[in-house]
This record gives structure tokens, C-alpha cells and sequence, in this order.
């Protein structure tokens, strides 16, 4: 392999150049590491199932609150409703920050 710091020809395989020292050819990439594995999947499934269970209930609360006669009652219901909500948009908000971060490594 010709160095194409100085010209001179070494072996095959060589890496650097006998001559000045060069580096002849990059050495072999090492497979890209995979990503940061943040948390493992089994805690990943158990946000998910969590994020989506407590809005859930959190609605089914609310729903079942909002109609009830009481206006205290009334008002928890509404605020429930409104937590569950919030927290589902929420969660929906992260997921896809979440996915676009993941795309872009
Ligand atoms: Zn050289």
C-alpha cells in the first residue's frame, strides 16, 4: 500500500507507513454500539401499562363521578376527568419525543 503522506510503498498490511508514520488505512470501524439502553423493557411496559391505566381509571372516575347529584362529587369527577386527560396527552406527547429521539440515533 502506497502512503499518500510520503510515497513510499509498504506491505499489504500494514498500518501505518514505514517511512514517516502515516496511517495507511482506518482501522476496521467497530460495530456501532447500540443505544443507550435507558430502562429495560420490562420497566418500559410497565410505564406504558401504568400511564395508561391510572388515566383510564382516572376517566372512568370522572365519568362515573360527573353524574353524580352531588356538586362536590361533580367537581372531583370533572378533575379526574380532566387529570386523566392531561396525563394521557401527556404521555402521548413523551411517546413521540420519545420515538423521535430513538429515529434519530
Ligand atoms: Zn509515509
Amino acid at each position: 500500500m502506497k502512503c499518500s503522506s510520503c510515497g513510499f510503498e509498504n506491505e499489504g498490511e500494514a498500518k501505518f507507513c514505514g517511512s514517516c508514520g502515516a496511517v495507511l488505512a482506518a482501522p476496521p470501524r467497530p460495530p456501532a454500539p447500540p443505544g443507550p439502553q435507558i430502562v429495560p423493557d420490562g420497566f418500559n411496559l410497565g410505564i406504558i401499562l401504568g400511564s395508561l391505566l391510572v388515566p383510564l381509571l382516572g376517566i372512568i372516575l370522572g365519568a362515573m363521578y360527573i353524574n353524580d347529584p352531588n356538586p362536590e362529587k361533580k367537581k372531583a369527577g370533572k378533575r379526574w376527568l380532566l387529570t386523566g386527560a392531561g396525563v394521557i396527552v401527556a404521555y402521548c406527547v413523551l411517546g413521540f419525543f420519545c420515538g423521535l429521539m430513538g429515529n434519530l440515533q
